[in-house]
């Protein structure tokens, strides 16, 4: 069988000639799996056609942000209505507030928030408040969570308890990164020694409550509570990256969820409903330090742009009807135990990691908590497996480490046959 992709090879071409890489974005390179990447053209519902009329279930979902699926008809009939009286004003508009009103009124943290243009702006937004509000300069990360394309966060640890930032992106001050403190996850003790060492230094914690862009490094509750008690202890503010998990992991996304209260919240993905809009937010005292109330500037041109508002409204409207997630989380489950058993009667050393309606496939029978528990050779069963289903209609983000999202638009058809398309290619990989 060999499958037309010409059509997204030649654009390809054309692509390396303008952008580096021929992408705007690194991962769509498709440089982790085989072949070249797919330009889409079309997506409805779980469904996405390439360029070459090639179709797909597709799981990645532009990476998370459409839980409702592609070209969901509110958000379109929202987007086309709003778009038809003019598409940004620098100045306020109602959709803004409406937009807020769905987010704060029905969550249990937040009290304000400001909207940003991409998630990346609102981590970078949520450290200057961090500092600003305590007068201090440094930042806990974790290994293996991401944080957005922001400076001083782009920095891994290396081996040691205690490791400085050493930048994974060149073009980093040695200066900033200094400011970074990489820390494993789930291990309290290094926690603990680090902010004794570093006493009244410590501006925050920031942490992706539910670590998603590095496999899928569930946590178990009591080290996210440990977090805020440490934080509380130490007098640094508790940030949960909530890009991916919120309004993912339930409407509250993992603070609801753990019962966990971060003093700062960061969105994107979802809340923009497929088009760009971040936001950041916590109580109105936190919040009262963002210009032009408090002395941390933070301005954005496009900021709250109403067609993006309308975008986000649409989509959350969707999501606040009653049994939106557990008829979701119910599906994805389902799937994933289709996929498990199968792993299960063939006693291949695979297992699905799940929670709410994202998932991912660990090749290793431990459970994983920590980036460093990811076997890198691993990777190679992943590419295998991607261009199996891509040659069988099932799209996958073209990197192992990453998550898959089922919508609310996947069928069980959909999901069906899909289970039994990854079955298959975890027969192909491993019966070889
Ligand atoms: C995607 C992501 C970001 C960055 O958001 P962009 O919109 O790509 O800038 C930040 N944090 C987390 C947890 C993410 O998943």
């Amino acid at each position: 069988m060999s499958i037309n992709r010409d059509t997204s090879a030649h654009l390809f071409e054309i692509a390396k000639k303008y952008f580096p890489g021929g992408v705007n974005s690194p991962v769509r390179a498709f440089r982790s799996v085989e072949g070249t990447p797919l330009f889409i053209k079309k997506g409805r519902g779980s469904h996405i056609w390439d360029e070459d009329d090639n179709e797909f279930i597709d799981f990645c979902g532009s990476w998370g942000p459409l839980i409702l699926g592609h070209a969901n008809p509110n958000v379109i009939q929202a987007i086309t209505e709003t778009i038809q009286s003019g598409t940004s004003f620098g100045a306020p508009t109602r959709l803004e507030n409406e937009l807020a009103s769905l987010i704060v009124d029905n969550h249990p943290i937040l009290e304000k928030i400001r909207f940003v243009s991409s998630g990346t702006e609102a981590v970078m937004s949520a450290l200057r408040l961090a500092r600003g509000a305590t007068g201090r300069n440094k930042i806990i990360k974790f290994e293996g969570c991401y944080h957005g394309h922001v400076d001083s966060l782009l920095v891994k640890a290396g081996s040691g308890l205690v490791t400085f930032g050493i930048s994974t992106s060149a073009g980093i001050p040695e200066s900033f990164a200094a400011e970074t403190i990489v820390l494993p996850l789930n291990e309290p003790f290094a926690l603990e020694a680090v902010l004794q060492q570093f006493e009244n230094q410590i501006a925050a914690i920031i942490i992706e409550p539910i670590p998603a862009n590095n496999g899928l490094l569930v946590q178990n509750k009591s080290f996210l509570q440990y977090l805020r008690t440490k934080c509380d202890e130490y007098g640094c503010l508790l940030i949960f990256d909530e890009v991916i998990s919120g309004f993912r992991a339930g409407f509250g996304g993992a603070a609801e969820k753990y019962e966990v209260r971060p003093d700062i919240i960061t969105f994107g993905k979802i809340v923009g409903g497929g088009l760009p809009v971040g936001a950041y937010g916590g109580s109105a005292e936190i919040m009262s330090y963002i210009s032009p109330d408090g002395p941390v500037y933070q301005a954005g041109t496009l900021s709250g742009n109403p067609v993006a508002m309308s975008a986000g409204i649409a989509t959350l409207t969707q999501l606040l009807q009653p049994g939106f997630y557990e008829s979701l989380e119910g599906k994805t489950i389902q799937f994933c135990s289709e996929i498990s058993a199968h792993i299960q009667s063939k006693q291949y050393p695979v297992h699905l990691v799940q929670i709410d309606s994202i998932f991912w496939i660990a090749f290793s029978t431990d459970r994983i908590f920590q980036a460093e528990q990811i076997d890198p050779d691993s990777m190679k069963y992943f590419k295998q497996l991607h261009r199996h289903l891509l040659d069988n209609g099932v799209y996958f983000g073209p990197s192992g480490y990453e998550v898959g999202f089922v919508s609310a638009a996947h069928t069980s058809e959909d999901l069906e046959k899909a289970a039994q398309i990854i079955s298959e290619g975890l027969d192909f990989i491993f019966n070889v």
